[in-house]
């Protein structure tokens, strides 16, 4: 499914509620910035307020997402309270999808009908991990058939299917966190976001990090893990939208975060990281070896542009290392669809060597 791009979301955070346990990494009060749960009342205001503002409003795909807690282990008569705020708006055009946020064990066909009768058209499923180990460290509560059996009935009724995973949790490897991919791309999401594991104040995994229980991540390794699951999920047509904590004043450096890797462009870090595997791939295809070239300019849609050079230039200043050479061109190229690179000349020579992202295989 190719997701619109004009469409916009009116989050609605709905910390905690519902939550059977407490993930040892979870401070959704935190994450979301928000520590009290709204009214139905509210919730309806919300969602006139952001619509007033709204520009272009006929022009977008405008949705209501529900997000924060596990929405289906609330008490139905809760989730039908939210749900038919949000579907007044829906009824009447005003809004035209409402998507929630869930864990895989509150997923049966009774709440599916309801989610269904209130126009809910996308579900996302907290997964965080197939592994059976990982999700056990991570007090998840649930274990992977769960998952496996969630995401089918999801999609079984028609349902876009959103997956959540981390990366970076108690136990978890680069090996595990791939094959967590894979597993994940059998279960034919629309689409899926990758979160590395930060460590929050007041949460559990505090608690261990303090204790030297547990190790985060470094940045590097994150980079590295999730360039190549993206390489993975965007081989398998699996629109990764998301990598990384959206950056607010909780999730910063002097917020609530006490250690991991957290970086303010992470998501950019990754896809840079993906580009420069492309771009040495295509200088691998040329025949070009380090020392034996001085010159290089590549072709690449205005979108890739800057993700072609890296964050803070290090693409190019990393290829300029590796080879030895002593100018690396980045060109925009409107004739270019965004994934695809042309390494247009090596020195004097003129080059016509392309290669899609999805094409490359890490
Ligand atoms: S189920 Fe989700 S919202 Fe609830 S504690 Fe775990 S991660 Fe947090």
């Amino acid at each position: 499914m190719i997701l619109e791009t004009r469409h916009f979301i009116i989050p609605i955070f709905i910390p905690d509620l519902g939550c059977p346990n407490q993930c040892v990494f979870c401070n959704q009060k935190k994450i979301t910035g928000q520590v009290n749960i709204p009214t139905a009342e509210e919730v309806a205001k919300k969602i006139g307020d952001y619509l007033a503002t709204l520009p272009d409003v006929e022009n977008r795909k405008v949705e209501v997402a529900f997000y924060g807690g596990s929405f289906t282990a609330i008490p139905v008569d809760e989730q039908r309270k939210f749900l038919r705020a949000a579907w007044d708006y829906y009824r009447t055009g005003k809004i035209q999808g409402i998507r929630i946020s869930t864990r895989p064990d509150k997923i049966d066909e009774d709440t599916l009908s309801i989610l269904m009768a209130y126009g809910v058209d996308t579900i996302e499923l907290g997964v965080q991990s197939m592994d059976k180990d990982v999700l056990a460290f991570a007090r998840r509560g649930h274990a992977t058939e769960h998952v496996v059996k969630a995401a089918k009935l999801v999609k079984s009724w028609g349902f876009f299917l959103g997956v959540q995973i981390m990366i970076g949790l108690p136990g978890d490897s680069q090996e595990k966190a791939l094959k967590t991919c894979n597993e994940v791309i059998d279960l034919s999401p629309d689409f899926v976001r990758i979160y590395p594991v930060l460590v929050l104040k007041g949460t559990e995994l505090e608690r261990l990090f303090r204790q030297g229980k547990y190790s985060p991540w470094q940045v590097n390794e994150v980079v590295d893990t999730a360039k190549k699951m993206l390489n993975r999920f965007e081989r398998a047509g699996i629109e990764v939208i998301r990598i990384g904590l959206q950056n607010t004043e909780e999730i910063s450096p002097g917020g609530e975060i006490i250690a991991g890797p957290y970086h303010p462009a992470i998501g950019e870090l990754v896809y840079g990281a993906l580009i420069y595997e492309q771009l040495r791939e295509l200088l691998n295809r040329a025949g070009a070896v380090p020392g034996g070239i001085k010159e290089v300019e590549f072709a690449v849609s205005p979108r890739d542009e800057s993700k072609a050079r890296g964050h803070k230039s290090t693409n190019i200043k990393a290829l300029q290392e590796h080879y030895g050479l002593k100018t690396v061109k980045i060109i925009p190229d409107p004739e270019l669809v965004p994934g695809t690179i042309k390494l247009t000349r090596l020195d004097e020579e003129e080059k016509d060597v392309v290669l899609r992202r999805k094409d490359l295989i890490l």
